[in-house]
């Protein structure tokens, strides 16, 4: 039993909760400049501010897209910016009902002595950046953890390094009034089979809530952002039906169901693999005191953003095919996709990319 209870806790608890809501789920548009460079480069479009600014304008007032959205995850930069009309992001989230979210972690280093294991960055001032955040507006922060596959890792200082830094990183959250989403993600890249993904995903999330658990955070105020539990990348696939079934006895043995959701990352999943799979979990009978939903980043713009191509006569085409994801993501989370938003062009493609860094 801890002593530590945060001035925000009734807010924590209702802003995790509402993340929640069954038929919504979170955009995570949170691309540091490093990263929505490559994306942006995908596409022949300059990675500067004003190209930013346009594509993320182009998100968030997608006219439909906001009512199946319960949170949108920002980066620094997003955060303070304004539509081409001067009305700032986070209004126009708000009145779309939708949370502001801010990617708070500084990404990744080696840990040393390791085969390329990683530990995230990003505590040092983090409470008053935190703080900083929720005056703009923010209420839910994100912190990305990374562990991989391979013969001898993930290693048991990588799992107890991450576990740690994600806990500490949760009750600073907290105590400056933003829902931690904890995010420790195993990548996909290797030949292992689903059964290995398994158990480690079991491990890594045994590991972290039991941090948790030492940390005094409060579960009910928090979200899960998980890996699905899927075959590795150079591994034969599975259907949808396997992957919901081991990825929701690996979420039932380890995760407490103080937690209001568990939030997916696509993972370099096609658009439609990830809401097919997502889709499976929620038609899936058996116990879940969570609600499934989605955190996707690629498996929400890949689309999006090919049909944009930096060009003004695309938005319109653009936004529809956001659209047609934000939709197709918020029937799976109800088990109700009927698969209809496959023939979006480029929805089957894979967006794999090894060693991926967000
Ligand atoms: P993907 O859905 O592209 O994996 O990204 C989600 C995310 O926010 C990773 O931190």
């Amino acid at each position: 039993m801890s002593n530590f209870k945060s001035k925000y806790h009734d807010e924590l608890i209702a802003n995790a909760a509402y993340i929640g809501t069954p038929g919504k789920g979170i955009l995570a548009a949170d691309e540091s400049t490093g990263t929505i460079g490559k994306r942006l480069s995908s596409i022949n479009v300059e990675n500067v501010e004003t190209n930013r600014r346009a594509l993320r304008e182009l998100l968030f007032t997608t006219p439909g897209a906001l009512q199946y959205l319960s949170g949108v995850i920002l980066f620094e930069e997003t955060l303070y910016q304004k539509t081409a009309g001067g009305k700032p992001f986070v209004d126009v989230l708000k009145e779309g009902g939708v949370l502001p979210g801010i990617k708070v972690d500084k990404g990744t280093v080696e840990l040393p002595g390791t085969n390329g294991e990683t530990t995230t960055q990003g505590l040092d001032g983090l409470g008053q950046r935190c703080a900083k955040y929720y005056e703009a507006g923010a209420r839910f922060a994100k912190w990305r953890a990374v562990l991989k596959i391979g013969p001898n890792e993930p290693s048991e200082l990588a799992i107890h390094e991450n576990a740690y830094g994600l806990a500490r990183y949760a009750v600073i959250c907290q105590e400056n009034g933003l829902v931690p989403i904890v995010e420790p993600e195993i990548l996909v890249d290797g030949p292992h089979d689903i059964n290995k993904c398994a158990a480690v995903t079991e491990r890594v999330l045994a590991a972290c809530y039991k941090a948790l658990n030492d940390h005094h955070v409060l579960l009910e105020g928090t979200l899960l952002k998980p890996n699905m539990v899927t075959p590795g990348s150079d591994s034969p696939k599975v259907t949808p039906e396997v992957i919901a079934e081991h990825t929701v006895r690996a979420l039932q043995r380890t995760v407490p169901a103080a937690v209001p959701a568990i939030v997916f990352l696509s993972g370099g999943q096609s658009e439609e693999e990830a809401t097919l799979n997502l889709n499976a979990m929620n038609k899936l009978k058996g116990k879940k005191p969570w609600s499934l939903s989605f955190s996707f980043g690629r498996a929400l713009q890949s689309s999006t953003l090919k049909t944009w191509s930096g060009k003004d006569e695309n938005i319109k085409k653009a936004q529809d095919a956001l659209l047609v994801r934000c939709k197709a993501n918020s029937e799976a989370t109800l088990g109700t996709y009927k698969g209809d938003a496959k023939l979006v062009e480029g929805a089957a493609d894979s967006l794999h990319v090894k060693d991926y860094k967000y």
